[in-house]
């Protein structure tokens, strides 16, 4: 992330040089966001201030061993120092596997590209591979290679799904640097190693950007993919450095562990760019309803926000989750604009996907000039990289990560100074961090999730390294010691065999050599077992979604959810396996009503902690779709309850689940509420699970019962909602008690009366939130945390 690459440390400079301004003046000067704040400041709305920075960028020499031609290529573009980070990338790049962590803007790309690139000098048959999450990074990162302007030296090509096929064959024979994304290196350059010889005979480094994005589901798959990456290397002779940045977590020398396999890895995380003078700003829409918990839509009040700071003349850029909330806000902000100063509602302009390099390319420069003022947008990893120097930036609700926010906040610094703000919506974390601002602004990021043993992933995985080449011991080193019980299971399901090689050894290789998993197996979904989605109006499959969350999510009537757009679902077809859907413009969104059932198959771990007995382990989770709630998306009301008839499904997932003693708890909660404060207690821990492992809760699934047949007492399950797990719930388990600690404040500081979305509600429950008691799960996690 960050600007390109060579125009960092020059800039800094500039900056650097401008510094020497008195500092009373520069208290007292008006700034384009003055006025606002003062307006929050009055009202109450601004719940929070603090500030940042400035931080004095630390320069240090170019490594003078740095090839020639690529100090020469230095030269041209201006640069004549380094941050001190980018130096010690260099230096810890040509020892062993490097994770750069430093901030927005900090010019990353270059700590990986200076040793890549002095490589690709001194060798001219080393190759390099770089891996991105989306294609418009990965066109952003061949720009920036090339801007060094060592054309002799370094190919860089592109190479997705979008590459025409007559371009193919002579990137993979002159290439000398292949962008892709972890899916196209899965489906189409692994299986077809043959082809690749150049590439994988001759890899000197693989770059993993953006590696926080590999987390989760996402993540468990790329850990599998890397692997099977480094052994195809090693099988052609080659021994990659792998080279990863990732935006701040908590873990990321884990992250980088868990995501190759290899054990020692240097962290680079001591920044040495400038930071700007930031003010930091947490805005709370005013409550309109306080029993009820209602506040004003957080997305009037960053149109408000958004029309004040363009009017005073600074430049924004503004954040939100959904596609439609893009849309909504930035039609909201236009009107605002009309009516008040007409000349400027042309210059706001939402961002889309789906924009050519060009036309981004266009209004990234058109924000930068200044013509134009904000632009609304859903991710800073959809928008280029150009648009480093703006006055604020406004993150609409809570983007689900501390990290993520940081990395949207770190877009605001234009002339060494910006605003960074946070509107908070009505979600329960929203909420709680406006209760808690301080902690809030100091709060660690979280860490990265993924467990790349995930049996349904990793033997999906196994089969595919199989068809690349037989598995044998040496495998274990890519694979980690367990890695024999899966292929055994690969035996047992039919797809793998035992062969003795020439050598005499033992050796797994696949049943059907004309078979091709890896097309069946996609990165984004823990299962392969899963239902098609087809847009009706288009043709086009828009995805895949896992056949045990198919009828809950995409249920005849169901509003889905993709990529931020909504559609309706016309018709779930069973045998066929798809979902039929069409745009959707409407104002309501659905919620399945759903019986779930769990089952304990295997415990893995168990403590007393709390007086509780907390336990982890395999579970199966059995769910029937009942019935879904058509609910207005204005205010929540009930529209109407349509009846389903689905047959149930199962699944085997991971899940901790903790056991009450039903005498003692009776004593203080009444009979008739005890569930209620089951259910309610479990909501409240789900959304405050995310604060510990970066994950949504939608990844969480939960079930509370009065007495559950295998433990015979109240007991409450928190499963991983994936199939097979992906580490969260292990997380959740180890971290226990400062998951109830976190539950109970959300619950006792709500000012809601009896519950409400910003504590024990929640979108997603089953059960349509009922019953819910939020006084008896206060009760209820007062007994935990007192037995501490
Ligand atoms: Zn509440
Ligand atoms: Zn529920």
């Amino acid at each position: 992330m960050g600007k390109p690459a060579p125009s960092g440390p020059s800039s800094a400079i500039a900056k650097a040089s401008r510094s020497g301004t008195k500092k009373g003046v520069r208290e007292r000067a008006i700034e384009p966001w003055s006025a606002l704040l003062d307006t929050g400041r009055e009202d109450g709305r601004l719940v929070r201030e603090a500030r940042e920075g400035p931080g004095r960028a630390k320069l240090v020499e170019i490594p003078p061993e740095l090839h020639p031609e690529l100090l020469a290529g230095l030269e041209r573009v201006g640069i004549e120092r380094l941050y001190s980070h980018q130096a010690e990338a260099i230096e810890a790049a040509w020892q062993k596997t490097t994770i750069v962590t430093t901030g927005t803007a900090s010019g990353k790309s270059l700590c990986f590209n200076l040793p890549t690139l002095d490589t690709l000098c001194r060798d001219a048959f080393a190759r390099a591979l770089y891996l991105y999450p989306t294609k418009a990074l990965a066109q952003d990162q061949a720009r920036a290679l090339n801007a060094l302007g060592l054309t002799k030296q370094v190919r860089p090509a592109i190479y997705d799904g979008d590459t025409p096929r007559d371009a193919r064959a002579q990137i993979r024979r002159a290439a000398n640097v292949v962008l892709t994304n972890p899916d196209m290196l899965h489906v189409g350059i692994l299986p077809h190693h043959g082809s690749w010889e150049r590439l994988f005979s001759h890899l000197k480094v693989i770059v993993v950007d953006e590696a926080h994005v590999y987390r989760g589901v996402f993540g468990s798959h790329v850990a599998n993919v890397l692997r099977r990456l480094l052994r195809i290397a090693a099988a052609y002779g080659s021994d990659a450095r792998v080279l990863l940045a990732s935006a701040t977590i908590a873990n990321p020398v884990e992250l980088a562990q868990r995501l190759t396999g290899l054990d020692d890895v240097t962290l680079i995380d001591r920044d040495g760019s400038p930071t700007p003078r930031r003010q930091i700003a947490m805005w709370n829409p005013p409550l309109t309803d306080e029993a009820l918990g209602t506040r004003r839509s957080p997305l009037g009040e960053a149109a408000e926000l958004l029309s004040r700071l363009v009017r005073d003349g600074a430049r924004a850029i503004c954040f939100m989750k959904s596609r439609k909330g893009v849309e909504l806000l930035a039609r909201l902000l236009t009107e605002e604009l009309e009516r008040t100063d007409p000349d400027l509602a042309e210059r706001v302009a939402p961002y889309r996907a789906g924009y050519t390099p060009q036309q981004r390319r266009e209004l990234e420069a058109r924000l930068v000039r200044g013509e134009l003022r904000a632009v609304v947008t859903t991710d800073a990893l959809e928008l280029g990289i150009d648009i480093g120097e703006l006055d604020a930036a406004v993150v609409v609700t809570f983007p689900g990560t501390v990290a993520a926010l940081r990395q949207m906040w770190g877009r605001a610094g234009r002339r060494g100074k910006g605003l960074a703000v946070y509107v908070a919506g009505e979600d329960a974390l929203d909420q709680f961090f406006c209760r808690h601002p301080d902690e809030f602004l100091e709060r660690p990021v979280e860490a990265a999730i993924l467990d790349h043993e995930n049996p349904q992933i990793h033997q999906a995985h196994l089969l595919c390294a199989a068809h690349e080449g037989p598995l044998g011991p040496e495998d274990a080193e890519f694979f980690g010691p367990r890695w024999e019980a899966h292929a055994e299971a690969l035996v047992s399901a039919g797809l793998l065999r035992g062969r003795t090689a020439a050598g005499g050894q033992e050796v797994y290789v696949p049943r059907r050599a004309d078979d091709y998993p890896a097309a069946r197996v996609s990165l984004r979904s823990a299962s392969p077992d899963s239902f098609a989605i087809l847009d009706l109006s288009t043709g086009e499959l828009l995805g895949q979604t896992e056949a045990a969350r198919a009828f809950s999510t995409v249920h005849q009537g169901a509003i889905y959810l993709h990529l931020g757009r909504s559609y309706e679902v016309r018709e779930l077809d069973l045998d066929a396996r798809r979902a039929l859907v069409e745009p959707f413009d409407g104002d309501w969104y659905t919620q399945p009503k759903r019986e779930t059932d769990t089952t304990i198959e295997r415990l893995l771990d168990r403590r007393e902690t709390l007086g509780v007995t907390l336990s982890f382990g395999e579970v199966s989770v059995t769910e029937t779709v009942l019935a879904y709630q058509r609910r207005r998306l204005s205010d929540h009301a009930q529209v109407d309850l349509v009846a389903l008839d689905l047959p149930e499904t199962t699944f085997s997932t991971q899940a901790l689940w903790f056991e009450l003693d039903a005498e003692s708890l009776t004593k203080t909660i009444p009979l008739d509420v005890l569930l209620g404060s089951l259910h309610a207690t479990e909501h409240a821990q789900i959304a405050v699970l995310p604060l510990l492992a970066m994950c949504d809760r939608w990844d969480i699934g939960g079930l509370s019962t009065n007495l559950h047949p295998q433990t015979g007492r109240p007991t409450i399950f928190i499963y991983d909602g994936h199939p097979g797990g992906v580490g969260l719930t292990r997380q959740a388990y180890e971290r226990f008690e400062e998951l109830c600690r976190d539950a109970h404040r959300l619950i006792a500081e709500c000012p809601c009366k009896s519950g409400c979305p910003s504590c024990v509600q929640s979108p997603k429950c089953g059960n349509l939130n009922e019953p819910l008691s939020k006084a008896g799960a206060r009760t209820l996690l007062d007994a935990l945390l007192a037995a501490t």
